[in-house]
């Protein structure tokens, strides 16, 4: 192990999630570190989605600890909308304020939260949507929007706040084929330049090209981790074979 690792970014110890007698999470231990990407895959139901849900704590968990860049997650209060915008998230479903425009979708937490200027927030809004390459679009309405046009815009809300990592989940799945290169081009320059990214995709061409390390999930387990060319060529579970056997 080289004597200068990067920080540990998010870390999950032990981490035990239940809805009810379903026991979701099961001892979880997970670290990402600065720079990381890491790409969270496996059968549906397994668990992906609450896992990204629970370090930002959109869930609870029930036992063990998670931090982020060295910090236990707060679990309510100032500290917890600070956690919050150190943690920035894309969903499936793009969310953004239907009835504002593209620019006050991406300064609205910004100026509210952040407590930035307005006209400082709408440069800065401006720089991102130029770098999802957007920028033209900054008055329209998301609905006058392509969805992958707006997955990117939902990509700039999210960098606006200056996390300190992404958590993509399934940000894809809802596009149409032709908008999917798109939006992963945009996170494949995001990761490039160094953000910490933990992304659940059923992209797999994407988890090769841009995984640092990929995660397989099932069940609620963490099965095997390993680098991507390892995962996808040798796999080491029968878990994890069929499971690429399903969706290459
Ligand atoms: P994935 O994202 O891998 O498809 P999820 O994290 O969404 O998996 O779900 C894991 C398991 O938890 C599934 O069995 C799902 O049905 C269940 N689950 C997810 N959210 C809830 C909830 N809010 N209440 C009860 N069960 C849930
Ligand atoms: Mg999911």
């Amino acid at each position: 192990m080289p004597a200068t690792e990067p920080r540990p970014m998010v870390s999950l110890r032990g981490v035990d999630k239940y809805f009810g007698e379903l026991h979701v999470l099961r001892h979880i231990d997970l670290t990402v570190r600065a720079s990381e990407v890491v790409v969270v895959v496996g059968p549906s139901g397994s668990g992906k989605s609450t896992l990204c849900r629970s370090i930002n704590r959109l869930e609870s968990v029930d036992a063990g600890e998670i931090r982020v860049d060295g910090e236990l997650l707060p679990v309510e209060g100032p500290a917890l909308a600070a956690l919050r915008a150190d943690v920035g998230m894309v969903f499936q479903s793009f969310n953004l304020f239907a009835h504002r425009t593209v620019l006050e979708n991406v300064t609205l937490a910004p100026v509210n939260v952040r407590r930035v200027p307005k006209a400082e927030a709408r440069r800065e809004a401006m720089e991102l949507l130029d770098r999802v390459g957007i920028a033209d679009k900054a008055g329209h309405l998301p609905a006058q929007l392509s969805g992958g046009q707006q997955q990117r815009v939902a990509i700039a809300r999210a960098l606006a706040m200056r996390p300190k990592v992404m958590l993509f989940d399934e940000p894809t799945s809802a596009l149409d084929p032709e908008m999917v290169g798109e939006v992963l081009d945009v996170m494949t320059s995001l990761a490039a330049e160094g953000m910490t990214m933990i992304v659940v995709t059923h992209e797999m061409g994407f988890a090769r090209r841009a995984a640092d390390r990929v995660v397989f999930m099932d069940q609620g387990q963490i099965v095997e981790e390993a680098a991507p060319d390892r995962f996808f060529d040798a796999p080491d579970s029968e878990r994890a074979r069929s499971f690429l056997a399903s969706v290459l």
